[in-house]
């Protein structure tokens, strides 16, 4: 089967290798479609701490089961499913305390490989983050999951109101999937800073109330503005960069909620305003991948048909293309492309 193995920074390889066969609490999945996403590209560009070289990499994506092992009586050869590639263990600290995210295994059994056409799951995805997968969704929008499910878990850690006004910082693809959700889920004032015209354009299109066309650091007059003079009642950073961080704090009213959402690289530092945090009760929070319950909620909303999962695909590209979508994305052009092997 053809896979693309991550060899090291800039470095992609297409292979013909076997195709798996599955242990018995496994399953091998059959690829439908891969999505990219900005991780993927950080990994190719300056490599990623989570997916060491060489690695095969990829890892929002939907399929059939082609094979299952002797144990697994969940689901059958031939069911279309949806997933994602990580499984809390259950039984360690955190995983008792529900931060299931935190898991101190989680990464042992992270399935990357979508980029294939064959991919080994293992147990603990298919026992807690597996779903059917309805017959009328696309397997490029069923790979959504993965995503919407690091965005539905930073939102359930805030306290929303549906007159609350919330600033987005960035339009790459997770500014706009928080878009998406927030609109889903009732939010009717979501602003999204976005520089870059095309962007800015897509952002409205997918329903933001208005576009405030600035960098994060000139935003903050534009974001008063629009909120009587308050701030914003919730703000989420969407840039993965620690300036940006401190910005975002500038942005919220007192009382108001900041989600960094973007990881920074590691080693980078960003101090906050201390009155801000203290006086003006800003609250930030910093949420890191998803547990099931933000999984399952994710799973809701996208087969709800809640979310406009179709526009958030750019194009559809053969696995064999998949460094020129890598290169638009460079280039800022598209959300996310679906590749399909
Ligand atoms: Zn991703
Ligand atoms: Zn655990």
């Amino acid at each position: 089967m053809q896979a693309v193995l991550l060899l090291g920074p800039g470095q992609l390889s297409y292979q013909d290798i076997p195709i798996p066969q599955p242990g018995a609490d496994e399953i091998v999945l059959k690829i439908g479609a891969a999505l990219t996403c900005g991780t993927d590209l950080k990994a190719l560009l300056r490599g990623h701490p989570k997916m060491p070289p060489p690695t095969r990499f990829g890892h929002e994506y939907a399929g059939t089961i082609a094979a299952r092992g002797a144990r697994v009586t969940t689901v059958r050869e031939g069911d279309e499913v949806m997933l994602v590639p990580t499984g809390p263990c259950g039984s360690c600290f955190y995983c008792q305390r529900q931060q299931e995210n935190l898991c101190t295994s989680l990464m042992e059994t992270y399935a990357l490989g979508g980029y294939a056409e064959y991919l080994t799951i293992p147990a603990r995805v298919i026992r807690t983050n597996l779903f059917p997968k309805p017959a009328g969704l696309p397997f490029a929008e069923a790979a959504l999951l993965e995503p919407l499910s690091c965005v539905v878990f930073g939102l359930q850690q805030t306290t929303l109101r549906p007159d609350d006004t919330a600033v987005i910082i960035g339009a790459g693809a997770i500014g706009l999937l928080h878009l998406v959700v927030l609109r889903a889920l009732g939010g009717e004032r979501v602003y999204v800073i976005a520089r870059n015209p095309q962007r800015a354009k897509t952002a409205q299109d997918l329903g933001a109330y208005g576009i405030i066309p600035r960098s994060a650091e000139e935003a903050r007059e534009a974001v008063l503005d629009v909120t009587a003079g308050r701030g914003a009642d919730l703000v989420i950073e969407c840039t993965a960069q620690p300036r940006v961080w401190e910005e975002a704090l500038f942005l919220a009213r007192p009382g108001g909620q900041v989600i960094l959402f973007g990881g920074c690289p590691s080693g980078t530092a960003a101090s906050f305003d201390t009155y801000r945090l203290h006086y003006d009760q800003v609250r930030i929070l910093s949420p890191f991948h998803f547990t099931p319950e933000a999984v399952r909620h994710a799973y809701e909303l996208l087969t709800s048909g809640k979310i406009p999962a179709n526009n958030l695909i750019s194009d559809t590209y053969p696995l064999a293309q998949l460094t020129h979508a890598f290169d638009l994305l460079q280039r800022g052009e598209g959300i996310k492309y679906a590749v399909v092997p």
